[in-house]
């Protein structure tokens, strides 16, 4: 799980002095982060920005491809590799700090000659398998969230997922297991009908006139935050949502619902994975 970087941490970043990026400014992140508008990304050529001092560095990077976590979606995993030289660093996960995606390196990997520093021109590749994986339950997610809100009114108030399984709760007070049994058949039916994944980015005022977008809590957004991503599984479900999502429900494949419960009289939680591994 990211961990939440004190800011005096984060103070101890040193700055790069050759940075070719654009200049720091308040709530102007540094490094691209690539992994919001373009999910099928990959790998990224960069330059080291600035490296956390410590026993487990953070690496920032002037471009991006990894997933910070965040909306129950885990960090990617993956591995630095330096182009001078080859030396490579496994990534364990990354996170948000002050509005940058830090880079959580191995300090098994990271011996004398063998760090990384500033400017050092490298290739960042996420696990790639695992992230599609991730998409994958990401969106099944979604469609889970749409079905259930659609047909039965129920909205969702929680939810979190690993590679291939994923659960939701929801304010669901009438949810049985005869229920369940339907939903899942409408999950897949959903997921089969081939849909498309837009991911858009609204002016604040525009994501908030969306009445759909209101069950998702959107009210809870910082009153800073000038702008909304948003995840629509067309013709289904749409959320504000900052996670990577596959570009068409066809890519899940069929799910099962492995489980369900209560967790009090209204709120009930569903479980599910992705049926084709
Ligand atoms: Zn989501």
């Amino acid at each position: 799980m990211a961990r939440t970087l004190p800011t005096a941490a984060y103070l101890r970043l040193i700055p790069m002095p050759r940075c070719t990026g654009p200049r720091y400014s308040f709530g102007v992140p540094r490094g691209q982060q690539l992994c919001y508008s373009d999910a099928y990304a990959r790998s990224a050529v960069a330059r080291i920005l600035a490296v956390e001092v410590g026993p487990a560095p953070g690496v920032l990077l002037e471009s991006t491809v990894f997933y910070p976590g965040g909306g129950g979606q885990p960090a990617d995993t993956g591995a630095i590799t330096r182009s001078a030289d080859g030396a490579a660093w496994h990534v364990r996960s990354a996170r948000k700090a002050e509005g940058e995606i830090l880079h959580d390196l191995d300090p098994d990997d990271i011996t004398a000659g063998v760090a990384p520093a500033v400017g050092d021109l490298i290739t960042a590749e996420i696990d790639w398998p695992r992230r599609h994986l991730l998409m994958r339950t990401h969106t099944a997610l979604h469609t889970l969230c749409g079905v259930v809100w659609r047909d039965y009114g129920a909205q969702v108030t929680g939810g979190n997922m690993e590679p291939g399984t994923g659960r939701m709760d929801f304010e669901f007070e009438r949810m049985s297991g005869e229920l369940v049994g339907e939903i899942e058949a409408t999950v897949n039916r959903e997921l089969a009908a081939e849909r498309e994944v837009r991911v858009s980015v609204l002016p604040r005022d525009d994501a908030f006139a969306i009445p759909d977008l209101i069950r998702t809590k959107i009210n809870l957004l910082p009153p800073g935050i000038a702008e909304v991503r948003t995840v629509e599984i067309v013709g289904l479900d749409l959320q504000a949502d900052g996670g990577t999502h596959v570009a068409n429900t066809r890519e899940v494949g069929p799910i099962r619902v492995t489980g369900y419960e209560s967790k009090g009289r209204i709120n009930k939680r569903i479980r599910i994975e992705l049926a084709a591994g």
